[in-house]
């Protein structure tokens, strides 16, 4: 499990990858519905 921190609204959330694979991979923001790169916004792991 990763914590993320949306560039767009700074929300932190949590994502729970099924690949340890992460490059390029894109998560859509909960609160404001952008999409980001998972690499470049890991808050950390927990
Ligand atoms: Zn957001």
């Amino acid at each position: 499990m990763l914590l993320l921190k949306c560039p767009k609204c700074g929300q932190k959330m949590k994502y729970n990858s099924a690949t340890p694979i992460l490059t390029k991979k894109r998560k859509r923001c909960v609160y404001c519905g952008r999409f980001f790169k998972v690499t470049e916004n890991i808050v950390k792991k927990v």
